[in-house]
């Protein structure tokens, strides 16, 4: 049964709104191709003590407004859904315990960062884009270097090579046939630094594309 859809004024979680945030979120990033076939995860830190973290369900329940997942420091969900949890939650929430000031996580599963990391080495280097500011980067000819890693299946491992990789600086990482993590202090950080992403690789692939 779908507790959301039968839920009334009285009996509305502190957290729906997050929860509509979070979807409102998911489909604008789906429309843009960051969650094919519904894969992928975005989640928001909550409360820091206890630690609870809302999270987006697997498949396309995501996009439906009210099914995002309260979770604990262990990954155990507070209140249940019925919904089956992200395989990506450990990942989520090695970042909020080892980067203190990430309050959303996005992951998406695009294209363009597939393609990005099978035509580059262990980084990618934008340089000289006036977008570059959203990242702190004023400099006219600085540039922002995205570390890129190989895929695991193993689930702790993956968020341990993923956190190491983001505390070298770094406001996302790619991971290979996989997708992306990126972090930021506010949802609306997170949404910009993954839009501004997705906008430089695919401005990155086409200009090669151009030159072949
Ligand atoms: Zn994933």
């Amino acid at each position: 049964m779908k507790v959301s859809r039968t839920r009334t004024a009285a009996h509305r979680s502190p957290y729906d709104s997050r929860n509509a945030e979070i979807t409102r979120l998911a489909n604008n990033l789906y429309q843009k191709g960051c969650f094919p076939g519904g894969s992928g995860s975005i989640s928001l830190v909550v409360n820091r003590s206890p630690f609870r973290i809302l999270i987006t369900p697997s498949s396309f329940k995501k996009f439906e407004k009210g099914d995002g997942l309260l979770i604990d420091q262990c990954g155990v969900p507070v209140r249940s859904a019925g919904e089956k949890i992200s395989g990506e939650v450990k990942t989520h929430i090695a970042i909020y315990e080892k980067i203190m000031d990430a309050s959303c996580v996005i992951h998406p599963h695009s294209l363009n960062s597939l393609l990005t990391a099978d035509r580059s080495g262990s980084e990618v280097i934008f340089k000289g884009f006036e977008v570059l500011k959203a990242f702190g980067i004023k400099e006219k000819d600085g540039s922002l270097k995205i570390p890129i890693i190989d895929n695991t299946y193993d689930k702790d491992e993956r968020a341990r090579m993923v956190t190491e990789a983001l505390l070298q600086g770094s406001p996302a990482v790619i991971i290979r046939r996989h997708g992306m993590f990126v972090y930021g202090k506010s949802m609306d950080e997170a949404r910009q630094r993954t839009e501004l992403l997705e906008f430089l690789m695919e401005y990155n692939l086409r200009e090669t594309a151009k030159s072949v």
